[in-house]
């Protein structure tokens, strides 16, 4: 039952707010007694945190209906500088759009190809490590070979940089308010994600 999940990313959140702004979204979820304090390993797999909240007794009134007898698996709250992949698998994002000219360059050129041009890649995917490492990289578009932090910039595929997200593992399809209001709360850009592990 939790081999999938539904991950909501926060876009815009500093490594300095992430963690203080992971534990006001935690209270909140814990006082609507949609999880619990009491954490599980179980059936979860989100890249370096080994627990998650277990739902709580009121969790449906976030998800879709799927039945009484259906019991999620534990809510993963992740901090930290990564890049989160939609779908299965870590596939580059088949373009990236330029926050200043909104130019796409391409780097998997569907369907002729079905791997990332490395020439077009590795400039983005350096700019990906530097801000990971040190909280700021930029890439320079080809097209007006202006220089923008890589963070600004769009990506196909729902790629997504982030340095907050939560994973719901095995939960039933979430609510669009709840998503709605889980990114009011957050006060940033926000990413919606399913996928498999
Ligand atoms: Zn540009």
């Amino acid at each position: 039952m939790g081999d999938y999940f539904e991950r909501i990313i926060d876009l815009d959140v500093t490594s300095a707010e992430a963690g203080a702004l992971a534990e006001h979204m935690v209270e909140w979820m814990v006082q609507r007694r949609w999880i619990l304090r009491e954490t599980s390993s179980e059936a979860m797999y989100s890249l370096g945190v080994d627990e998650g909240y277990l739902p709580g007794p009121q969790w449906s009134e976030i998800t879709q209906e799927w039945g009484e007898d259906w019991i999620p698996a534990p809510v993963a709250v992740i901090v930290g500088r990564h890049a989160h992949y939609s779908g299965q698998g870590e596939i580059e994002p088949a373009a990236a759009i330029c926050p200043h000219c909104q130019a796409g360059t391409v780097i998997i050129d569907y369907p002729q190809r079905w791997e990332a041009d490395p020439a077009v890649w590795q400039p983005f995917s350096d700019a990906i490590e530097a801000w990971k490492h040190t909280g700021a990289g930029a890439a320079t578009c080809p097209a007006c070979t202006i220089a923008s932090p890589i963070t600004a910039w769009g990506w196909a595929d729902d790629f997504a940089l982030g340095t907050l997200a939560v994973d719901f593992w095995g939960w039933p399809p979430l609510t669009e308010d709840f998503i709605a209001e889980f990114g009011r709360r957050l006060g940033h850009r926000i990413a919606h994600h399913t996928g498999k592990f």
